[in-house]
Protein backbone atom coordinates (compact mmCIF):
# COMPACT_ATOMS: atom_id res chain seq x y z
CA UNK A 1 0.00 0.00 0.00
CA UNK A 2 1.35 3.40 -1.36
CA UNK A 3 1.12 6.34 1.55
CA UNK A 4 -0.95 8.76 0.84
CA UNK A 5 1.25 12.27 0.56
CA UNK A 6 0.53 15.67 1.01
CA UNK A 7 2.01 16.92 -2.96
CA UNK A 8 4.34 19.33 -2.38
CA UNK A 9 2.94 21.65 -4.95
CA UNK A 10 0.45 22.33 -2.21
CA UNK A 11 3.23 25.36 -1.26
CA UNK A 12 1.84 27.43 -4.38
CA UNK A 13 2.75 30.79 -3.68
CA UNK A 14 4.73 30.01 -0.99
CA UNK A 15 8.35 28.96 -3.19
CA UNK A 16 11.07 30.86 -2.28
CA UNK A 17 11.79 34.13 -3.31
CA UNK A 18 14.18 34.65 -6.60
CA UNK A 19 16.79 37.65 -5.15
CA UNK A 20 17.57 40.38 -7.61
CA UNK A 21 20.82 41.96 -7.16
CA UNK A 22 20.80 45.58 -7.01
CA UNK A 23 24.12 45.64 -9.55
CA UNK A 24 22.78 44.06 -12.47
CA UNK A 25 25.25 42.34 -14.48
CA UNK A 26 25.44 41.78 -18.29
CA UNK A 27 22.50 38.82 -18.93
CA UNK A 28 24.95 36.61 -21.05
CA UNK A 29 27.49 36.57 -18.25
CA UNK A 30 27.97 32.93 -17.76
CA UNK A 31 27.23 31.23 -14.37
CA UNK A 32 28.65 28.34 -12.60
CA UNK A 33 27.20 27.30 -9.70
CA UNK A 34 29.19 26.23 -6.48
CA UNK A 35 30.48 23.44 -7.72
CA UNK A 36 31.72 24.68 -11.04
CA UNK A 37 28.50 23.90 -13.07
CA UNK A 38 27.32 25.80 -16.07
CA UNK A 39 23.94 26.15 -16.86
CA UNK A 40 23.18 24.22 -20.13
CA UNK A 41 19.71 22.52 -20.14
CA UNK A 42 16.53 23.21 -19.37
CA UNK A 43 13.31 20.51 -18.82
CA UNK A 44 10.07 22.59 -18.48
CA UNK A 45 7.27 20.08 -17.25
CA UNK A 46 4.18 21.75 -19.64
CA UNK A 47 1.62 19.66 -17.85
CA UNK A 48 1.08 18.36 -14.38
CA UNK A 49 -1.59 15.79 -15.23
CA UNK A 50 -1.02 12.23 -17.59
CA UNK A 51 -3.05 9.63 -18.69
CA UNK A 52 -1.17 6.82 -17.31
CA UNK A 53 -0.89 5.70 -13.77
CA UNK A 54 3.23 4.43 -14.16
CA UNK A 55 3.00 2.90 -10.66
CA UNK A 56 6.89 4.30 -10.03
CA UNK A 57 5.56 7.99 -10.91
CA UNK A 58 2.03 8.65 -10.40
CA UNK A 59 0.76 5.54 -8.66
CA UNK A 60 -3.38 5.51 -8.57
CA UNK A 61 -3.48 5.89 -4.86
CA UNK A 62 -2.28 8.80 -4.77
CA UNK A 63 -2.98 10.34 -8.14
CA UNK A 64 -7.04 10.09 -7.81
CA UNK A 65 -10.17 12.14 -8.56
CA UNK A 66 -8.68 14.05 -5.23
CA UNK A 67 -5.48 14.85 -6.33
CA UNK A 68 -5.51 18.75 -6.42
CA UNK A 69 -3.77 19.50 -10.25
CA UNK A 70 -2.93 22.66 -11.14
CA UNK A 71 -5.83 24.85 -12.62
CA UNK A 72 -5.38 26.61 -16.13
CA UNK A 73 -4.43 30.23 -14.83
CA UNK A 74 -1.49 28.78 -12.38
CA UNK A 75 0.41 27.19 -15.24
CA UNK A 76 2.92 29.09 -17.32
CA UNK A 77 1.39 30.28 -20.30
CA UNK A 78 2.97 29.75 -23.66
CA UNK A 79 4.32 33.43 -24.01
CA UNK A 80 5.67 33.20 -20.65
CA UNK A 81 7.07 29.75 -21.45
CA UNK A 82 8.67 31.30 -23.99
CA UNK A 83 9.92 34.36 -22.70
CA UNK A 84 11.48 32.31 -19.81
CA UNK A 85 13.49 30.24 -22.42
CA UNK A 86 14.90 33.29 -24.27
CA UNK A 87 16.32 34.51 -20.79
CA UNK A 88 17.42 31.17 -20.09
CA UNK A 89 19.34 30.84 -23.63
CA UNK A 90 21.19 34.51 -22.95
CA UNK A 91 22.67 32.69 -19.85
CA UNK A 92 24.22 29.54 -21.71
CA UNK A 93 20.97 27.36 -21.94
CA UNK A 94 21.47 25.10 -25.49
CA UNK A 95 19.10 22.26 -24.82
CA UNK A 96 15.50 22.47 -23.82
CA UNK A 97 13.40 19.27 -23.39
CA UNK A 98 9.56 19.52 -22.73
CA UNK A 99 8.46 16.92 -20.19
CA UNK A 100 5.06 16.50 -17.75
CA UNK A 101 3.34 14.69 -16.87
CA UNK A 102 2.34 13.79 -20.43
CA UNK A 103 3.62 16.73 -22.52
CA UNK A 104 1.08 15.95 -25.46
CA UNK A 105 -1.59 16.58 -23.27
CA UNK A 106 -1.31 20.17 -22.92
CA UNK A 107 -3.48 21.63 -25.68
CA UNK A 108 -1.75 22.92 -28.76
CA UNK A 109 1.65 22.24 -27.76
CA UNK A 110 2.90 22.12 -31.28
CA UNK A 111 2.24 26.08 -30.88
CA UNK A 112 4.95 26.34 -28.07
CA UNK A 113 7.41 24.01 -30.41
CA UNK A 114 7.12 26.48 -32.96
CA UNK A 115 7.74 29.57 -30.27
CA UNK A 116 10.58 27.64 -28.67
CA UNK A 117 12.02 27.57 -31.78
CA UNK A 118 12.54 31.08 -33.11
CA UNK A 119 15.17 31.46 -29.82
CA UNK A 120 18.39 31.44 -31.26
CA UNK A 121 21.29 30.31 -28.00
CA UNK A 122 24.21 32.52 -27.45
CA UNK A 123 26.01 31.34 -30.26
CA UNK A 124 23.60 32.27 -32.60
CA UNK A 125 21.92 28.56 -33.01
CA UNK A 126 18.47 27.20 -32.66
CA UNK A 127 18.07 25.29 -29.38
CA UNK A 128 18.16 21.92 -29.17
CA UNK A 129 14.09 21.20 -28.57
CA UNK A 130 13.25 17.75 -27.46
CA UNK A 131 10.61 16.22 -26.13
CA UNK A 132 9.87 13.18 -23.75
CA UNK A 133 6.33 11.12 -23.91
CA UNK A 134 5.06 8.11 -23.05
CA UNK A 135 3.51 8.03 -27.05
CA UNK A 136 0.20 7.60 -26.33
CA UNK A 137 -1.00 10.20 -28.79
CA UNK A 138 2.43 10.37 -30.73
CA UNK A 139 -0.14 8.79 -33.98
CA UNK A 140 -1.93 12.17 -33.88
CA UNK A 141 0.62 14.72 -32.55
CA UNK A 142 4.02 13.44 -34.61
CA UNK A 143 3.74 15.42 -38.06
CA UNK A 144 2.44 18.83 -36.33
CA UNK A 145 5.81 18.78 -33.77
CA UNK A 146 7.84 17.96 -36.64
CA UNK A 147 6.10 20.73 -38.35
CA UNK A 148 7.04 23.33 -35.68
CA UNK A 149 10.70 22.40 -35.47
CA UNK A 150 11.02 19.63 -32.91
CA UNK A 151 14.36 18.13 -32.93
CA UNK A 152 14.66 15.09 -31.38
CA UNK A 153 11.73 12.32 -29.28
CA UNK A 154 12.33 10.30 -26.31
CA UNK A 155 9.55 7.62 -25.76
CA UNK A 156 8.82 6.06 -22.87
CA UNK A 157 8.14 1.84 -23.02
CA UNK A 158 8.44 -0.44 -20.17
CA UNK A 159 8.11 -3.58 -21.66
CA UNK A 160 7.01 -5.65 -24.68
CA UNK A 161 4.65 -8.09 -22.91
CA UNK A 162 1.57 -6.42 -22.70
CA UNK A 163 0.57 -7.66 -19.25
CA UNK A 164 3.89 -6.57 -17.85
CA UNK A 165 3.43 -3.22 -19.51
CA UNK A 166 -0.21 -2.94 -18.38
CA UNK A 167 1.08 -3.60 -15.06
CA UNK A 168 3.38 -0.66 -15.21
CA UNK A 169 1.38 1.87 -16.58
CA UNK A 170 -1.58 0.66 -14.58
CA UNK A 171 -4.37 2.29 -17.27
CA UNK A 172 -4.75 -0.92 -19.58
CA UNK A 173 -2.85 0.82 -22.19
CA UNK A 174 -1.66 -1.55 -25.15
CA UNK A 175 2.41 -2.18 -26.17
CA UNK A 176 0.92 -1.85 -29.55
CA UNK A 177 -0.67 1.88 -29.33
CA UNK A 178 3.06 3.17 -28.02
CA UNK A 179 4.58 1.28 -31.09
CA UNK A 180 2.73 2.84 -33.92
CA UNK A 181 3.25 6.02 -31.75
CA UNK A 182 7.04 5.64 -32.15
CA UNK A 183 6.30 4.45 -35.85
CA UNK A 184 4.08 7.65 -36.75
CA UNK A 185 7.16 9.35 -35.27
CA UNK A 186 9.75 7.64 -37.93
CA UNK A 187 6.83 8.81 -40.74
CA UNK A 188 7.06 11.81 -39.47
CA UNK A 189 10.69 12.12 -40.33
CA UNK A 190 11.94 12.04 -36.85
CA UNK A 191 15.57 10.31 -36.78
CA UNK A 192 17.56 9.39 -33.73
CA UNK A 193 14.89 8.51 -31.60
CA UNK A 194 15.46 7.37 -28.16
CA UNK A 195 13.13 4.76 -26.10
CA UNK A 196 13.30 4.97 -22.29
CA UNK A 197 13.01 1.78 -20.17
CA UNK A 198 11.99 2.14 -16.57
CA UNK A 199 13.57 -0.69 -14.81
CA UNK A 200 12.16 -2.40 -11.73
CA UNK A 201 13.42 -5.18 -10.14
CA UNK A 202 10.76 -8.63 -10.11
CA UNK A 203 8.17 -6.31 -12.37
CA UNK A 204 9.84 -5.51 -15.53
CA UNK A 205 12.82 -6.86 -15.75
CA UNK A 206 12.02 -9.89 -17.22
CA UNK A 207 11.75 -7.35 -20.48
CA UNK A 208 15.41 -6.68 -20.59
CA UNK A 209 16.12 -8.93 -23.68
CA UNK A 210 13.09 -8.95 -25.77
CA UNK A 211 13.24 -4.81 -25.51
CA UNK A 212 16.99 -5.05 -26.35
CA UNK A 213 16.37 -7.69 -29.28
CA UNK A 214 13.11 -5.79 -30.53
CA UNK A 215 15.23 -2.26 -30.75
CA UNK A 216 18.56 -3.44 -31.87
CA UNK A 217 19.50 -3.01 -35.38
CA UNK A 218 16.14 -0.33 -35.42
CA UNK A 219 18.12 2.76 -35.38
CA UNK A 220 16.04 3.26 -32.44
CA UNK A 221 18.19 3.66 -29.29
CA UNK A 222 16.99 2.01 -26.09
CA UNK A 223 17.89 3.32 -22.79
CA UNK A 224 17.55 1.24 -18.98
CA UNK A 225 17.08 3.74 -16.40
CA UNK A 226 17.35 2.73 -12.59
CA UNK A 227 13.96 2.94 -10.81
CA UNK A 228 14.76 6.23 -8.87
CA UNK A 229 13.29 7.52 -5.73
CA UNK A 230 11.90 10.99 -7.44
CA UNK A 231 8.96 12.32 -5.52
CA UNK A 232 7.43 11.13 -1.88
CA UNK A 233 4.65 8.93 -3.28
CA UNK A 234 6.07 6.41 -5.07
CA UNK A 235 7.24 3.96 -2.48
CA UNK A 236 10.66 3.22 -3.69
CA UNK A 237 13.34 1.13 -1.99
CA UNK A 238 16.21 0.21 -3.19
CA UNK A 239 15.87 -4.09 -3.63
CA UNK A 240 13.40 -3.09 -6.41
CA UNK A 241 16.49 -1.57 -8.17
CA UNK A 242 18.33 -3.37 -11.02
CA UNK A 243 21.70 -1.56 -11.10
CA UNK A 244 22.64 -0.82 -14.84
CA UNK A 245 25.55 -3.09 -14.39
CA UNK A 246 23.39 -5.89 -14.19
CA UNK A 247 21.52 -4.87 -17.23
CA UNK A 248 24.22 -5.15 -19.18
CA UNK A 249 25.50 -8.18 -18.16
CA UNK A 250 22.36 -10.03 -19.11
CA UNK A 251 22.41 -8.48 -22.36
CA UNK A 252 25.88 -9.43 -22.78
CA UNK A 253 25.38 -12.64 -22.51
CA UNK A 254 23.01 -12.76 -25.40
CA UNK A 255 24.21 -9.93 -27.67
CA UNK A 256 27.59 -8.65 -26.44
CA UNK A 257 28.53 -4.79 -26.04
CA UNK A 258 30.98 -2.37 -24.75
CA UNK A 259 31.11 0.88 -23.72
CA UNK A 260 31.62 3.89 -25.83
CA UNK A 261 33.35 7.41 -25.29
CA UNK A 262 30.13 10.18 -24.17
CA UNK A 263 29.24 12.10 -27.25
CA UNK A 264 29.38 15.63 -24.25
CA UNK A 265 30.27 16.47 -20.54
CA UNK A 266 27.35 15.79 -18.75
CA UNK A 267 25.79 12.94 -21.26
CA UNK A 268 22.99 11.92 -18.36
CA UNK A 269 23.14 8.12 -20.70
CA UNK A 270 25.94 5.91 -20.24
CA UNK A 271 26.88 4.55 -23.95
CA UNK A 272 27.36 1.18 -25.20
CA UNK A 273 27.50 -0.39 -28.13
CA UNK A 274 26.58 -3.70 -29.95
CA UNK A 275 29.78 -5.50 -31.39
CA UNK A 276 27.84 -6.82 -34.29
CA UNK A 277 27.44 -3.14 -35.11
CA UNK A 278 23.65 -3.49 -34.82
CA UNK A 279 23.41 0.43 -32.72
CA UNK A 280 23.72 1.40 -29.59
CA UNK A 281 21.85 1.12 -26.21
CA UNK A 282 22.04 3.43 -22.65
CA UNK A 283 22.18 3.33 -19.42
CA UNK A 284 21.10 5.95 -16.90
CA UNK A 285 22.43 5.16 -13.63
CA UNK A 286 21.34 7.64 -11.19
CA UNK A 287 20.78 5.32 -7.96
CA UNK A 288 24.17 3.40 -8.38
CA UNK A 289 26.58 5.69 -10.67
CA UNK A 290 25.64 9.09 -9.76
CA UNK A 291 26.67 12.15 -12.32
CA UNK A 292 26.27 15.21 -9.89
CA UNK A 293 29.55 16.26 -10.39
CA UNK A 294 28.67 17.27 -14.28
CA UNK A 295 24.90 18.05 -13.69
CA UNK A 296 23.85 21.20 -15.85
CA UNK A 297 20.20 21.00 -15.82
CA UNK A 298 17.27 23.67 -14.03
CA UNK A 299 14.10 22.28 -14.29
CA UNK A 300 10.94 24.74 -14.81
CA UNK A 301 7.42 23.49 -12.81
CA UNK A 302 4.09 23.15 -14.67
CA UNK A 303 3.50 26.41 -12.57
CA UNK A 304 7.08 28.26 -13.38
CA UNK A 305 9.24 27.33 -9.91
CA UNK A 306 12.36 26.91 -10.78
CA UNK A 307 14.27 23.53 -9.28
CA UNK A 308 17.80 22.86 -9.36
CA UNK A 309 17.55 19.50 -8.21
CA UNK A 310 15.04 16.89 -9.76
CA UNK A 311 15.01 15.84 -5.91
CA UNK A 312 14.66 19.31 -4.63
CA UNK A 313 12.25 19.69 -1.99
CA UNK A 314 11.80 23.14 -2.95
CA UNK A 315 11.35 25.65 -5.85
CA UNK A 316 11.91 29.48 -6.97
CA UNK A 317 9.30 31.49 -7.66
CA UNK A 318 9.75 32.54 -10.89
CA UNK A 319 6.34 32.83 -12.13
CA UNK A 320 5.36 35.36 -9.55
CA UNK A 321 8.50 37.43 -10.56
CA UNK A 322 7.76 37.14 -14.58
CA UNK A 323 4.09 38.64 -13.53
CA UNK A 324 5.11 41.29 -11.29
CA UNK A 325 6.50 43.49 -14.34
CA UNK A 326 10.25 42.64 -14.36
CA UNK A 327 12.51 43.31 -16.95
CA UNK A 328 14.27 40.37 -18.59
CA UNK A 329 17.75 41.66 -17.22
CA UNK A 330 16.18 41.75 -13.81
CA UNK A 331 14.69 37.74 -14.41
CA UNK A 332 17.95 37.13 -15.93
CA UNK A 333 19.97 38.30 -13.17
CA UNK A 334 17.94 36.49 -10.47
CA UNK A 335 18.28 33.22 -12.45
CA UNK A 336 22.19 33.77 -12.41
CA UNK A 337 22.09 34.38 -8.91
CA UNK A 338 19.92 31.10 -7.94
CA UNK A 339 22.39 29.13 -9.90
CA UNK A 340 25.15 30.66 -8.73
CA UNK A 341 23.92 29.49 -5.51
CA UNK A 342 23.15 26.07 -6.15
CA UNK A 343 25.03 23.26 -3.80
CA UNK A 344 22.68 20.29 -5.10
CA UNK A 345 23.83 16.97 -5.75
CA UNK A 346 21.73 14.67 -4.30
CA UNK A 347 22.47 11.32 -5.68
CA UNK A 348 25.93 11.59 -4.26
CA UNK A 349 24.79 11.75 -0.61
CA UNK A 350 21.42 9.46 -0.88
CA UNK A 351 21.58 7.23 1.93
CA UNK A 352 23.78 8.77 3.95
CA UNK A 353 23.28 10.87 7.00
CA UNK A 354 23.10 13.73 5.67
CA UNK A 355 20.18 13.22 4.10
CA UNK A 356 17.44 13.41 7.15
CA UNK A 357 14.06 11.62 7.06
CA UNK A 358 12.20 14.85 8.02
CA UNK A 359 13.92 16.48 4.65
CA UNK A 360 12.88 13.98 2.35
CA UNK A 361 9.82 14.84 0.85
CA UNK A 362 10.67 15.75 -2.44
CA UNK A 363 8.60 17.22 -5.06
CA UNK A 364 6.83 14.50 -7.44
CA UNK A 365 8.37 14.06 -10.89
CA UNK A 366 5.07 14.84 -12.82
CA UNK A 367 4.97 18.24 -11.49
CA UNK A 368 9.16 19.08 -12.66
CA UNK A 369 9.24 16.55 -15.46
CA UNK A 370 12.25 13.74 -15.48
N1 LIG B 1 5.03 11.27 -19.51
C1 LIG B 1 6.24 11.34 -20.23
C2 LIG B 1 6.92 9.99 -20.26
O1 LIG B 1 6.54 9.11 -19.48
O2 LIG B 1 7.83 9.84 -21.08
C3 LIG B 1 7.18 12.40 -19.74
C4 LIG B 1 7.33 12.61 -18.27
S1 LIG B 1 8.07 11.28 -17.37
C5 LIG B 1 8.04 11.91 -15.73
C6 LIG B 1 9.78 11.40 -17.89
C7 LIG B 1 10.62 10.16 -17.71
O3 LIG B 1 10.80 9.91 -16.35
C8 LIG B 1 10.03 8.90 -18.32
O4 LIG B 1 10.96 8.27 -19.18
C9 LIG B 1 9.76 8.04 -17.11
O5 LIG B 1 9.86 6.68 -17.41
C10 LIG B 1 10.81 8.52 -16.13
N2 LIG B 1 10.49 8.24 -14.73
C11 LIG B 1 9.37 8.59 -14.05
N3 LIG B 1 9.44 8.16 -12.76
C12 LIG B 1 10.62 7.53 -12.63
C13 LIG B 1 11.29 6.85 -11.55
N4 LIG B 1 10.74 6.74 -10.35
N5 LIG B 1 12.51 6.34 -11.78
C14 LIG B 1 13.11 6.43 -13.00
N6 LIG B 1 12.53 7.05 -14.05
C15 LIG B 1 11.31 7.58 -13.88
FE1 LIG C 1 2.77 9.66 -16.89
FE2 LIG C 1 5.25 9.67 -17.76
FE3 LIG C 1 4.77 9.56 -15.15
FE4 LIG C 1 4.17 7.46 -16.62
S1 LIG C 1 6.21 8.31 -16.29
S2 LIG C 1 2.83 8.40 -15.08
S3 LIG C 1 3.56 8.38 -18.51
S4 LIG C 1 4.29 11.23 -16.47
FE1 LIG D 1 21.54 16.67 -10.98
FE2 LIG D 1 20.26 16.48 -8.66
FE3 LIG D 1 20.30 14.40 -10.36
FE4 LIG D 1 22.52 15.12 -9.02
S1 LIG D 1 20.63 14.34 -8.13
S2 LIG D 1 22.36 14.59 -11.21
S3 LIG D 1 22.27 17.35 -8.96
S4 LIG D 1 19.34 16.40 -10.72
Amino acid sequence: MVEKVIPIRLDEGKGLVPSIPNQLRAANDLTTDTRGRPLRDLRISVTDRCNFRCTYCMPKEVFDQNYPYLSQKELLSFEEITRLSSIFATLGVEKIRLTGGEPLLRKNLEILVEMLAKIRTIDGNPLDLTLTTNGSVLRKKAAALKAAGLHRLTISLDGLNDDIFKKMNDVDFPVTDVLDGIAAAQEAGFTNLKVNMVVKKGTNDQEIIAMAKHFKGSGITLRFIEFMDVGSSNGWDMSQVLPSQEVANRINEFFPIEPIEANYAGEVAQRWRYLDGSGEIGFISSVTQTFCHECTRARISTDGQLYLCLFANSGFDFKTLLRSGKSDLEIANAVMSTWAARDDHYSEIRGSNTVKTSDTRKVEMSYIGG
